[in-house]
């Protein structure tokens, strides 16, 4: 069995190359390189991967079968679309299209990664998968928001008009190694902050809320959605939210840091609230996170401390 991997270089994509590799894939990743980052996969040379720099948002030239796609490439950040808006529309529109072609010329199974931005700033809480959202096309969020979107349905007419096998996860707030220092997102910024004893930015009051999944269980929720038959999206991430403010304070006990919290700004369209209702993974997919936030947070300090030379 082969698969592919676009963003395999990312942080959840080179986490699912590396389970697909000991599950015995043969495993085909792509990256551009915008952010993702070759040391990610370093670790997979001399076993059956290759990685193939290509941007997806070109034509996807790729010889022999291939029997799963998992479409995995997208900046993910607020500060790297901000950075890239439109490498970042590009790569959900035209990426998700050749993709999706590549999956139709090789009757290979076809995975989205999507994510619980298309809810946007949500007016349901928890959110479940029949919510549409409350995205602002127009905003700093939207070239991601919207990309994902179109992706979704994209994805479904792939589906509805040439029968292509397709799957659809949308993926909560993540963390673990592997995951840039310098992406802005708030695990791996105050990690670095703690472990450097600099001040924590909180943005806005640290009221907003997250609710953090550790990668393995992530991957683990990847191949079961793949592996079924469920075509409609399915939320995958932890249900277990907190604030901000909470986490930021989390990070610093665990790092046993002298830092003190200084607020910043909220940036626009920021949700006010995050976290997934996880039923339908539950029943369809009979997937249930296990790794405990202190567990995760645990292997994420001994990475960000290697990470930072401070170990
Ligand atoms: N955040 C923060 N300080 C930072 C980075 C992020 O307070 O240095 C906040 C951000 O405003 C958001 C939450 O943490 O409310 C999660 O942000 P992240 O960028 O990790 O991901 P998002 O869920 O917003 O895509």
């Amino acid at each position: 069995m082969r698969a592919l991997v676009t963003g395999a270089a990312g942080f959840i994509g080179s986490h699912l190359s590396e389970y697909l590799l000991d599950r015995g894939y043969s495993v085909v990743g792509m990256d551009n390189l915008i952010t993702g980052d070759v040391t990610n996969v370093q670790h997979l040379t001399g076993r059956d991967f290759v990685l193939v720099k290509h941007d997806v948002t070109n034509y996807i030239n790729l010889e022999g079968p291939l029997d799963l796609i998992f479409h995995f490439a997208s900046p993910a950040s607020p500060i790297d679309y901000l950075r890239v808006p439109i490498q970042t529309l590009k790569v959900g529109s035209l990426g998700t299209h050749n993709a999706l072609g590549l999956a139709k010329a090789k009757n290979a199974r076809f995975l989205l990664a999507s994510t619980s931005e298309v809810y946007g700033d949500p007016l349901v809480h928890p959110q479940r998968e029949d919510y549409w959202g409350n995205v602002n096309p127009v905003g700093p969020r939207g070239v991601y928001d919207e990309a994902k979107r179109f992706s979704e349905a994209m994805t479904m007419a792939y589906h509805r008009v040439h029968g292509v096998q397709t799957r659809i996860v949308r993926i909560f707030n993540t963390y673990g190694p592997r995951m840039r220092v310098e992406d802005g997102r708030a695990i791996p910024a105050f990690f670095s902050q703690a472990l450097r004893n600099e001040d924590v930015t909180v943005f806005g009051d640290g009221s907003q809320t997250r609710s953090l999944c550790y990668v393995s269980d992530l991957v683990d929720g990847l191949f079961r959605l793949i592996s079924s038959n469920e075509v409609y999206p399915v939320n995958i991430g932890n249900p277990n939210e907190l604030t901000i403010r909470q986490l930021a304070e989390a990070i610093i006990a665990l790092a046993g840091s002298k830092s003190r919290i200084v607020t910043r700004p909220l940036p626009l369209d920021d949700p006010r609230v995050r976290q997934p209702d996880i039923t339908r993974a539950r029943t369809l997919l009979g997937w249930e996170p296990s790794v405990p936030l202190a567990d995760g947070l645990r292997r994420a300090l001994e990475y960000f401390r290697h990470k930072l030379g401070l170990a």
